[in-house]
């Protein structure tokens, strides 16, 4: 009887199958669920949600994060390639810190024609 991975539905030996909350998972997609993508990282949301409230946000910010909100409030908006070029990031760390500044409310982007914006929240 074979079984399919639960995600991606390919077919995988029993034995070759990584269970997780009650279902079938290959080792690809397992592997998946276990490391979810940083943009949508629990801790960047549970920090900014329970340490935060009620504090002065910008004071708990990294070096980096500070960094990156001080080029948007002089400049009043950035575009991604611009920051990267400017402030010396990698398009990861941008994407990272933008996620966590973002989920605590001090910065947003916005699209206008082709590109996109961020600015202060
Ligand atoms: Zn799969």
């Amino acid at each position: 009887m074979p079984y399919s991975c639960a995600k991606c539905d390919k077919q995988i030996e029993k034995q070759q199958g990584y269970e997780h909350q009650g279902k079938l998972y290959c080792e690809d997609c397992y592997m998946d669920i276990l490391s979810p993508p940083k943009a949508c990282d629990p801790w960047a949301v549970h920090s900014a949600q329970t340490f935060l409230k009620g504090k002065d946000k910008l004071s708990t910010l990294t070096p980096l994060q500070s960094k990156i909100v001080n080029y948007i409030k002089e400049k009043g908006e950035a575009t991604a390639e611009e920051m990267i070029r400017n402030l010396d990031l990698t398009e990861e760390e941008l994407r990272r810190e933008f996620a966590v500044l973002r989920h605590m409310e001090i910065l947003r982007a916005t699209k206008r024609g082709d590109k996109v914006f961020y600015l202060l929240f």
